[in-house]
């Protein structure tokens, strides 16, 4: 049986060392990490994901479906939370659609015990992979015994946005990597249960506050919290009021800033200056790219590790499931030609994962600014209804990337054109008026988005 090893015991490389376990290969995984079937899922205060087609797709390949579902939560659609403490749900998809939230340790666990069931298949915790030497093949790790070193013919490498194997295959000049921080960061928050032990605000919703440059989301956990995330820029040259920069170590500040943008979530987060954590120092987020994603038939980065986005899709973890199907059906289709393998990864997955890169980005400006915005939500509404009325020739970027697996190139590319073809509609003199008001107009308007689809896919 061929060896395989894999860094990183994370939610892909969990998920891959499945894959790769039942494709019949001796599977070695190794985690900086203790094992977190022995010690537990993260607990308490807990980021928590929204799980989408993409990552079930793979779940349901590896016949996980029904302990995945059980400690998720369906959420149906984005409840927007206005400054003026009115509350609108808009939902994002039909009624059976749904993006889940899971807790990441208990989603990481789940994973481990799966892992840890394969005959084929031993995990190392507390293996710090240090470094990776290209020339012989050998890794180097922290342990808790010391320093260890081993050599490895194939190694996948999903240690996540921070790679050390990436790292280290930059500093020899074999990959190359670039870094692009967000000019934001962002802090957890929680919004305890109430004293019923049930969740305070919509339960099967993301909720949404968005401020322009400052926004605030929460999704909902099992024990009747929500985990919030608070997005704001780190320094005041921003255009936005606040920023981390001017409310560290400063209690009134923060609770200025609630009072301003956030005045409905004092009351569910009675605690907030606390759960702000004043004196912690925020997260930071960005976009690495990195070209190849592969050095000849030896190495692979594969999740985070190749292409970390900023999170405003909700797709990073969802793409690095992807990722395990792509290259499950390659390992199908070329078995033993690891070197057409990993090199058709690296040169066909890339351009799907640098759109995501893109549309993440993009995406930060609809949840924080667009949502709200009067104009946009008519610009929805008449997407709706040409969807609704001509079934199949338009269907809405952000239903390509959640509830089906078109690759996230060809989504941005339908995306891009949606956008264009949308920006003509929305120029017509006195849309809102006319589309509420005259059959005729819908009409027209209908004809001309049907048309000028039609022309683009003639061209
Ligand atoms: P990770 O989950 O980071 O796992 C990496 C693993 O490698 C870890 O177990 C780590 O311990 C181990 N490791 C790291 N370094 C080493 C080393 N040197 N040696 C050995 N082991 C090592 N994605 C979604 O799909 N939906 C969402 O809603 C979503 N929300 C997000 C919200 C936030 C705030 C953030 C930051 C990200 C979010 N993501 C989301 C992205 C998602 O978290 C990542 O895409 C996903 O975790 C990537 O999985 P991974 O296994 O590649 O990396």
């Amino acid at each position: 049986m061929e060896k395989i090893t894999v860094i990183g015991a994370g939610l892909v490389g969990s998920i891959l060392s499945a894959y790769l376990a039942r494709q019949g290969y001796e599977v070695s995984v190794f985690d900086k990490r203790p094992d977190p079937t022995l010690h537990g899922a993260l607990g308490g205060r807990s980021i928590n994901l929204a799980l989408s087609y993409r990552g079930w797709k793979a779940i349901d390949e590896l016949g996980l479906r029904k302990s995945i579902e059980d400690i998720s939560i369906p959420m149906k659609g984005r409840s927007i939370h206005q400054l003026n403490g009115q509350i609108d749900f808009q939902p994002y998809g039909t009624e059976n659609e749904a993006l889940y939230s899971v807790s990441r340790g208990m989603l990481n666990k789940i994973l481990v015990e799966e892992v840890k069931k394969g005959e084929n298949i031993k995990c190392y915790f507390n293996h710090e992979c240090t470094g990776l030497d290209y020339r012989t093949n050998e890794i180097s790790f922290n342990t808790l015994e010391g320093n260890l070193t081993i050599a490895a013919n194939r190694i996948f490498a999903a240690d996540g946005a921070n790679s050390a194997v990436r790292e280290s295959l930059s500093k020899d000049g074999i990959f190359n990597a670039v870094y692009e921080p967000l000019s934001h960061g962002y802090k957890e928050l929680l919004i305890p249960a109430g004293n019923n032990g049930k969740h305070k605000i919509e339960k099967n919703a993301l909720h949404i506050w968005p401020r322009g440059g400052n926004m605030l989301i929460a999704l909902p956990n099992f024990d009747g919290s929500f985990t919030s995330t608070i997005f704001l820029p780190h320094e005041g040259d921003y255009e936005e009021e606040y920023n981390f920069s001017s409310l560290e170590n400063n209690g009134i500040g923060i609770i200025g800033m609630f009072q301003d943008l956030f005045s409905d979530a004092i009351g569910i987060m009675p605690d907030f200056v606390k759960s702000y954590g004043p004196n912690e120092k925020e997260s930071t987020l960005g976009t690495h790219y990195c070209n190849p994603w592969n050095f000849e038939d030896k190495v692979l980065l594969i999740g985070d590790s190749a292409h970390g986005v900023v999170p405003f899709y909700g797709q990073g973890m969802n793409a690095g499931f992807q990722d395990c199907i792509y290259l499950n059906n390659l390992i199908n289709n070329h078995k033993g030609d690891w070197k057409t393998i990993f090199s058709t990864f690296s040169e066909k997955r890339k351009p799907d994962l640098d759109a995501l890169a893109n549309l993440s980005l993009y995406n930060f400006i609809e949840m924080r600014d667009k949502v709200s915005d009067n104009k946009f939500l008519l610009q929805k509404d008449i997407e709706r209804y040409v969807s609704s009325e001509h079934p199949g020739k338009w269907t809405d970027l952000h239903y390509l990337v959640t509830f089906t697996d078109v690759p996230y190139s060809k989504a941005k590319e339908i995306g891009d054109l949606q956008s264009r073809i949308m920006e003509s509609v929305m120029s017509e003199p006195d849309v809102d008026v006319k589309w509420k008001n005259w059959a005729g107009f819908r009409s027209n308007i209908t004809k001309k988005i049907l048309n000028s689809l039609e022309d683009s896919n003639q061209k």
